[in-house]
């Protein structure tokens, strides 16, 4: 009878391993952090048929959660001021989608690492990314439409029209308007003054009353001006105590570098025993001092 159970097990986990490979695959990268010459070997996801969402091709857990989970509420207000007690970098990715994208999703799937994208309009052009990142696992957070700091902060209404008109282009992509806001320039940002008057000091509450939440970030890659991927692996990498880590990045057609940094800095915190997670609810809400 013992030898018939062991032998039924065995059969199981022979026809789990052909049926589902690739499941077997996520749990390894989850558990430790492939080696550049392994990750060559994983299957590019963007050749999986797109007509099958519905059999789950990638044996991936389902995230549907999310969809009600996500959406701006202004009901809901469990925001979590103190973090999670793990080391977790959360790397948002704002300014995209762009033609870096693909690329950047790419390097994230092949590190089993999980995003924030933080979006705006300007490239019509690949926001359907918005989507593919959304189903790959990876948060999707409104930076504005326009993030044209002089139509943004020209007044609350303003900011308000081009955070709606946003919010409307991920609605299209991935079925509703989610909390996560990141404002262009930060909380902190100085710039609005010359536009606006004490706007941020409105919009840090009003935001929050109309069920959104702001993020900036507590550590970056510096990758807002123009450097090498060096040198953003430098910033990116600085010596930290943060438990959680909120890493601001770019993705945009000129931050070629940073996608040229990202496989660094990510083998650098997952060898710290970092592990890289999308922004949900439960995440350390991040908030820079107000100067304006
Ligand atoms: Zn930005």
């Amino acid at each position: 009878m013992t030898t018939y159970v062991l032998l039924l097990v065995a059969v199981i986990a022979l026809v789990q391993a052909l049926a589902f490979p690739r499941r077997a695959h996520v749990g390894v990268a989850k558990a430790e952090p492939l080696a550049e010459e392994q990750a060559e070997a994983v299957p590019d996801s963007s050749q999986e048929p797109s007509s099958s969402e519905s059999q789950d091709p990638k044996g991936e857990e389902d995230l549907s959660w999310r969809d009600a989970d996500f959406a701006v509420d202004p009901n809901r207000t469990d925001w979590n001021e103190n973090g999670v007690d793990r080391k977790v970098v959360y790397l948002t990715i704002d300014d995209g989608p762009s033609e870096n994208t693909q690329a950047v999703l790419d390097i994230l799937d092949r590190y089993g690492c999980k995003a924030t994208f933080f979006v705006v309009g300007h490239n019509p052009e690949y926001y359907d990314l918005i989507g593919e990142a959304y189903r790959r696992g990876h948060t999707i957070g409104l930076h504005t439409f326009s993030h044209d700091y002089e139509t943004v902060y020209s007044s609350v209404d303003a900011y308000y029209a081009d955070l709606d008109a946003i919010g409307q282009v991920v609605k299209e992509q991935i079925g509703y308007v989610p909390c996560f806001i990141r404002f262009p320039g930060g909380s902190s940002n100085e710039v609005s003054a010359n536009y606006s008057v004490g706007i941020m000091s409105v919009l840090v509450d009003s935001v929050r009353e109309r069920g959104y939440q702001y993020f900036d970030w507590n550590m970056s890659t510096g990758d807002g001006a123009e450097h090498t991927a060096d040198e953003i692996v430098g910033y990116a990498t600085q010596p930290t105590e943060y438990q959680n880590i909120v890493l601001l990045c770019h993705d945009s057609a000129t931050k070629q570098s940073t996608v040229e940094a990202l496989p660094r800095i990510i083998e650098h915190y997952q060898a710290l025993g970092y592990s890289f997670e999308a922004i949900d609810r439960s995440t350390i809400v991040t908030h820079h001092g107000v100067n304006n």
